[in-house]
This record gives C-alpha cells, structure tokens and sequence, in this order.
C-alpha cells in the first residue's frame, strides 16, 4: 500500500470514531452527530445534506447515470495521469474517514442489520486498506527482437451490483479499485440500502471533483431495480459487470452476456481439531462470527469440532458473551428465525412431508440479546448464540446470517473435513480450522479449496482485519478472481516495440 495515511493518524481516526459511537449508541439524534475533522494535506469534504449540490453522481434515470459515468470516464482516461488518480484516491481515503461516523450511522440505520461499531469498522477497514494503483503492475521482456510490454488497461465503464450487508463499504472498496485501474463506475445499489448508497456516491464524486477529477466518474440510479440491472448489463457503453451479493445475482449476471465477475454467497465452515488451542479458538470464533451479526459472507457459519475436545470448546465459549441454547430454546429460536414451506415428497420408502427451510428476513443481522428477549428469555451481555446440532440441522445448511452458531460433533478428523465440505456447498468462498497439526491444516485446505482460507484466527483475518493484506468486500469465488483489487478491473494490452533497422533479417 502506498497509501500516506500513517497508522497513527488511522489510530486517531478509530478512537473519535469509537468514541462517537458510543454517542450514538446513547440514542443521540442523527442530526445532532457531530463531525469530525481530521488534519490532512489534502482536501476533505464533509458532506452536506443529500441533494443539496447538483445530483453528484446520483441519477433518476438509469440511463442518465450511465451516460454521465460514461462521458466521465472518457474525460478521466484522457485528463487524468496515474498522479492524479493517486492524489484522488488518497483525497478519497480521507474524506471517508472524516466521514465514518455518519456513514456508519446510516448504514446502520437504514438497513437495520448488523452492530453499528461494525459499520464503523468495516468502513474505515475499506477506506484505508483497499489497494490503489500500486496493484497494477506493467511488464517488461526484451531481447534480441526488441522490447515488449505488457500493462493493464482500463475496461471503460463498469456495472457494479452491490448488497445490502455491506452496502457503502462494497462502493468504496470498488471505486477506489476500479478507478485506480482507470475505469468509471455504474453502481446499481440494493435497494433497502439505497440512501446510504447514495450518500456514499455523493461523498466519492465531491472527493473525486474535489482532487481535480470528472463529475459522475461514479454514479447510481436513485430508485434501483431489478429492470435497472438489466438496463446498464444490456448497455454498449458497459464493458464489465461486477456483481457482489447472493447466487440470482450472481447468476443473472453470468447469464447476461456481457463480461462478468461474481462474488456470491458463502457459508464457512470452521473445524476444530484435536490439537487446537481451544480456548483461541472460542475468543476468535466468538469474535468472526459475531462481528456486525454474522452478516459477512466469510463469517463462520458452522463448526466442526473433534468430539474428544468439543466439551472443553464448548466451556471455553461459555466464559465468554456466549449461551449456548438449551433443546426448548432451540425450537424456539428456530420457529423465530426460520420459515418452513412443507411439501409432500418420498421419505424412506413411503410419501411424507419434508420440510424445506429459509431464513427469516426480519431476524437476518439482529443482536443475540434481541433474538432471546424474542423467546422470552431476555439476556444481557450476550452476542453470540450457541446450539449443538446434526449435520443436516438448517442451521449448518443454510447461509443464516444472524449470530446463531450450529455446533456438530465428529468423530474423527476425516470426518470433520468431509462434512465441513459438504456444508460450504462448493461456493468455494472461505473455511478456517484451529489446529496445531500442519498435516490436517494442508488436508482440509486442499479438500475445501476455497478463495479464503484462515488458520488459527477469525475469519475476518483473511480480508486484513487483524490479519495482513489487503482488503476487499467483493470476494469473486464462483468466477475466480478471488480476492478483487485494482488488477482485477484491467485488461491486459500488449505493445511491441522492434529492434531498430540495423538487425539482420
Ligand atoms: P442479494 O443477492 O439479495 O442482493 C445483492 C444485489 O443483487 C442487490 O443489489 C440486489 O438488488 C441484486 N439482485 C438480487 N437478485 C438479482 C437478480 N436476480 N438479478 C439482478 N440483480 C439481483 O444479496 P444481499 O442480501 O444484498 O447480500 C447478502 C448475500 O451476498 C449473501 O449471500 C452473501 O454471502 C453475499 N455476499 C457476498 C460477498 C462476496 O464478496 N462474495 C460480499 C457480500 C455479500
């Protein structure tokens, strides 16, 4: 990262914003959020209400937007050197971060899912550690035919679909990777997260324009549709989708026709084996799968855990915010947080009904102490919930999203990669195991083979929170470019330079 933000300035930046949330948890009204300043050398827009300045990137036609972006885009790659998208990129930085508290808290409040010290970190972990032009890389073989160069272009305009669960810190880690790689952006937003989503846009073209940037290099239609995708995929002048969210998008993406690149659902499993320092593993799962509720794609969603250690596992969680639900509360939970649709199929040898779960909406993203105080068993000091289930529990199979942790006992280590497999699904997206034994790390590893896999910490490890590397919040399991960064918006142009005159033919 070449990013000038020194880690004392994001240590400042994190205390005013942990503090302020503290604030706001009080219940302080939104329009009494106070606003930071932050000293930095280059400029940092605080933002003004919605709307109040022209539309900064924020259009009522689809078709608008994408013209704007479009024409914008043809300006940046004709006016605006690689200097110049890095001084926007690190105006971007910061006045993301002069603004945290008050995207966090729209966030939060508009979508009502997750926990609002989260949001607030989830931004900051996009504005600082998403990689800016330093991930593109030209290069270079010559010899006795001369000199050849291979470097990586812009696509043009990209069409970006983004989610609900992370709605401005997806823009913000997908602006500044793809404008660092020279493209403009088309965003079609979820749209129970289109006011935040907008105040982001507005936010990134007033930093854009502000550091000598086009107007609308980055634009949104203001009411997005399912209609709305098909208008910018369909589009001639959008080169690329990009779409982060569940398999339909993923998938009416892939079918489009158009170039696409999809990060889709996950549902990570986490085995703890024999060897493991049990009680790491109980604060770092704690910490993953609880973290914003459990709405992350790489949290973890299931454990599987070596029977000879799942009863100390289990009393090292339970020092900690944790409950692990009784039979009773179980039922209970499920029949909040789970709709079953019944239909009559074969069972066994005979015709019965099964039933086929999905996860409530409403409960999707809730606080632990919420859910409990739903079945009656109100509880404080608690974030993450507990069950020991079977294998085939809708808590293992389903992507669930909420801090309810399925927990299955295997008998042996094989058995636990086995299962562990079958339950991400072939997403191919993130697992983690707590081991000390290097052999059973390679095993699972190899067996699951997912875009993400974590090694005795949270999950959160593998996009850079407390773990190295960078960031990203658009994960592309299914088309395989895996960890999304700068490089991954570029097309790769070759140019060939011969020797002079004087070789011999
Ligand atoms: P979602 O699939 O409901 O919506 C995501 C986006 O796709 C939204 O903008 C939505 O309007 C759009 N969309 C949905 N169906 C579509 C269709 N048929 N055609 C066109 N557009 C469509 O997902 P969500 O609830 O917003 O987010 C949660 C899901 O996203 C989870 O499955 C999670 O694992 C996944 N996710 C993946 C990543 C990743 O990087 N791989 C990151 C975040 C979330």
């Amino acid at each position: 990262m070449s990013s000038t933000i020194s880690e004392k300035d994001i240590e400042k930046i994190v205390e005013m914003v942990l503090k302020n949330v503290e604030q706001f948890t009080q219940k302080a009204p939104v329009e009494s959020l106070p606003v930071q300043q932050v000293q930095t050398g280059v400029p940092i827009l605080m933002m003004t209400p919605l709307g109040t300045i022209g539309n900064d990137g924020v259009f009522d036609r689809v078709e608008d937007a994408i013209d704007a972006a479009y024409g914008a885009q043809k300006e940046y790659a004709k006016a605006c050197t690689l200097e110049d998208r890095n001084r926007i990129i690190e105006t971007i930085r910061k006045t993301i971060l002069a603004n945290i508290d008050d995207l966090a808290m729209r966030i939060f409040t508009e979508t009502g899912l997750g926990r609002l010290e989260d949001k607030a970190a989830k931004v900051i972990l996009a504005a600082t550690k998403t990689p800016g032009t330093e991930d593109i890389k030209t290069s270079a073989l010559s010899g006795d035919y001369g000199l050849t160069i291979e470097e990586m272009g812009a696509f043009g305009l990209i069409g970006a679909v983004t989610p609900v669960t992370n709605p401005a810190e997806t823009i913000i880690g997908n602006v500044i990777s793809m404008i660092a790689a020279g493209n403009g952006v088309v965003f079609n937003v979820h749209p129970s997260a289109k006011n935040c989503s907008a105040y982001a846009v507005q936010l990134l073209n007033r930093a854009i324009v502000s550091a000598g940037g086009p107007e609308n290099l980055v634009t949104m239609v203001k009411e997005p549709t399912l209609e709305t995708v098909k208008v910018i995929s369909s589009s001639p002048k959008v080169n690329l989708m990009v779409g982060t969210g569940g398999p339909a998008l993923v998938k009416a993406l892939l079918s489009s026709g158009k170039k696409a690149i999809g990060a889709g659902a996950g549902n990570p499993p986490v085995i703890v084996d024999g060897t493991a320092d049990l009680a790491l593993a109980a604060r770092s799962i704690l910490e993953g799968a609880s973290f914003d509720n459990n709405i992350l794609c790489i949290a973890e969603k299931e454990i599987f855990v070596l029977d000879s250690v799942a009863d100390e596992l289990i009393y090292e969680f339970l020092k900690l915010e944790t409950h692990m639900l009784t039979k009773d509360e179980l039922e209970h939970v499920m029949a909040l947080t789970l709709v079953a649709d019944e239909k009559i199929g074969a069972k066994s040898c005979s015709m019965g009904v099964q039933k086929e779960y999905h996860v409530a909406k409403a409960w999707v993203g809730q606080d632990a102490s919420k859910i409990m105080a739903a079945i009656q068993k109100p509880m404080d000091q608690v974030k993450l919930l507990l069950c020991e289930v079977s294998m085939d529990h809708p808590y293992v199979q389903l992507e669930q999203m909420m801090p309810v942790l399925p927990i299955v006992r295997v008998k042996t280590f094989e058995e636990a990669v086995e299962k562990a497999v079958e339950a991400e699904h072939g997403n191919r997206h993130t697992a983690s195991i707590f081991s000390r034994n290097v052999d059973n790390m390679t095993t699972f590893a190899k067996a699951i083979n997912t875009t993400i896999f974590v090694k005795n910490a949270a999950t959160l490890a593998g996009v850079g929170f407390k773990g190295e590397g960078c960031t990203t919040f658009t994960i592309a399991g299914p088309t395989g470019e895996g960890i999304t960064s700068a490089r991954t918006f570029t097309r790769v142009r070759r140019c060939v330079l011969a020797e002079g005159g004087f070789r011999i033919i």
